[in-house]
């Protein structure tokens, strides 16, 4: 059993953080930012998931730099942004529901004990607790806000090494189905020759694998694209800052999308 799994107990105690931040609500761009990673928090009632602290200041936690992009960017282009206030071990916010990721058992080889053997009422409360109220903050602004047509940014990182790889990227601009921001914003990164680029690199959008954009952008038709920036490139302030001024020129390059549906 796990220590979250008695029934009808709630998962955040009532001095804890919500499941999101809002940041620039009344930002006046025609972009909202998001930040599925942004947190390596635990929810006191889970201990920890029984890992030692030292293993929450890893990229299996959350998205290092990541939230700090977002910060910045938010404030450069006066862009609304929701950032995830709990590691994606609790529940990762970017994956769909049956995916065996949601909840990790497992990650990058780390067994995660406070997800073991979880019955059905823990995994709904990780799941009211945090999951629904970030995606249902995503779909009101959204709602909120569709006309004109607003673009939707995911910004994420993502670790140099993974299964003894090295990876080449210093950023990906990641799409699915739906290219239309991806493409412009790769054009507008194709100017920095001293930049490797992935273009679906490290990471596409998949259905299997991804819920945020896939959910709230391609489901609304939205021009939307996830940007990750490897982790070495965003530990000190003065990378962050040289990201953040990198992007809000980008985005700012590319502009508006004028071709809709
Ligand atoms: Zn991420």
């Amino acid at each position: 059993m796990s220590g979250d799994s008695a029934g009808g107990e709630r998962l955040l105690d009532p001095d804890e953080p919500p499941a999101f931040e809002r940041v620039n609500p009344h930002g006046t761009a025609r972009l909202l930012l998001v930040c599925d990673h942004a947190s390596n928090r635990i929810p006191k009632r889970l201990a920890g998931l029984g890992l030692a602290s030292e293993r929450l200041d890893e990229h299996i936690a959350w998205d290092p730099g990541a939230a700090a992009v977002a910060r910045g960017l938010a404030e450069r282009l006066d862009a609304p942004l929701i950032l995830g206030g709990y590691s994606r071990l609790v529940v990762d916010l970017n994956r769909p529901l049956e995916s065996p990721e949601l909840i990790p058992e497992r990650s990058d080889g780390v067994a995660i004990p406070g997800n073991r053997n979880l019955d059905q009422a823990a995994r709904e409360r990780r799941l009211a607790a945090l999951f629904w109220p970030y995606h249902q903050a995503i779909a009101a602004w959204l709602d909120a806000h569709s006309d004109p047509v607003p673009c939707l940014l995911a910004l994420h990182s993502f670790t140099p090494q993974l299964d003894g790889a090295r990876r080449p990227w210093h950023i990906g601009i990641a799409h699915g189905r739906d290219p239309r921001l991806a493409k412009r914003l790769l054009r507008g990164l194709a100017v920095h020759e001293d930049l490797v680029v992935g273009d679906n690199f490290p990471y596409a959008i998949e259905d299997s694998h991804d819920y945020t954009l896939t959910r709230h952008g391609e489901r609304r038709r939205l021009p939307h694209a996830m940007v990750e920036i490897r982790q070495d490139g965003v530990e000190t302030p003065t990378q962050i800052e040289a990201w953040v001024n990198r992007l809000a020129s980008l985005y700012a390059s590319v502009g508006t999308l004028e071709e809709r549906h």
